[in-house]
């Protein structure tokens, strides 16, 4: 039985005047035991700040990015390592988020290296795949969300799914207000499952899948009921202490 997770993604929102009010707020909203895991990942500069206020709560830290550098510390500028972000308690860490391989052309290569670099410090990488608008049109969504996957298992093999998340995050349903229905959710997500089957049944059983995209309080509870979906990665409404719970509760 696959446990729920729930992590919100802050992206580049937030000031030191927000995280410690809104994780407190957040802290009272959530009912004293839940069977579900959740997580917040800040932007770095809050990470040192939003450790502290998750002291003893139900709540874990993950960041937005690693580096995919080849050193836990040199000459990287700007760079931030995996160890570094062992060292701040992360439990998490988002790699391949849409916003990056579009943004920051972030290749399947820079994908992996990152991904053995966020394990070798015994974290969880949340690894993000997900189609265009135009290649859902195409008809291609499941062939390109099958090969940011085998292009991850080709370079890494699919043992490193064993210690990772998948999400799966239409591109086209990212901060656009519009989100999959639970039926276009469920069947990527059975589909991501029969890809990672073709190497491994039981990786493919056992690895948790989240959706992200528009997920809200109103959409979470009929996202999480279909069989494949162990949960959401949440982007805008992580901001608001009452959505997050609600999602959470959900
Ligand atoms: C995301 O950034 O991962 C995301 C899913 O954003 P939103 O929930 O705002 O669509």
């Amino acid at each position: 039985m696959r446990k729920k997770l729930v992590v919100g993604n802050w992206k580049m929102h937030g000031d030191v005047a927000f995280a410690q009010p809104m994780l407190s707020e957040l802290i009272t909203l959530l009912p004293e035991s839940m069977d579900v895991d959740l997580a917040v990942c800040p932007p770095y500069p809050f990470l040192s700040q939003v450790q502290a206020s998750l002291v003893d709560t139900p709540i874990a830290l993950g960041a937005q990015d690693v580096s995919s550098g080849d050193a836990e510390k040199g000459a990287f500028t700007g760079e931030v390592s995996a160890s570094m972000l062992a060292g701040l308690d992360c439990a998490y860490v988002i790699v391949g988020h849409s916003e990056r391989r579009e943004r920051f052309d972030e290749s399947n290569a820079t994908l992996a290296k990152k991904i053995e670099f966020i394990q070798q410090a015994k974290m969880m990488p949340i690894l993000c795949v997900g189609e265009t608008l135009a290649s859902r049109e195409a008809g291609n969504a499941e062939s390109v969300v099958a090969s940011q996957l085998s292009g991850v298992i080709d370079l890494i093999g699919v043992d490193a799914f064993k210690s990772m998340v998948v999400a799966y995050e239409p591109v086209w349903a990212i901060g656009t207000g519009k989100t999959a229905t639970p039926d276009i959710a469920q069947a990527m997500h059975a589909h991501i499952r029969q890809v990672l089957a073709s190497f491994d049944a039981v990786t493919a059983d056992t690895v948790q899948l989240l959706y992200g995209g528009s997920v809200k309080p109103e959409n979470a509870a009929q996202l999480f009921s279909m069989a494949d979906i162990d949960g959401a990665l949440v982007g805008g409404a992580s901001l608001d202490a009452e959505s997050f719970s609600l999602i959470a509760q959900a």
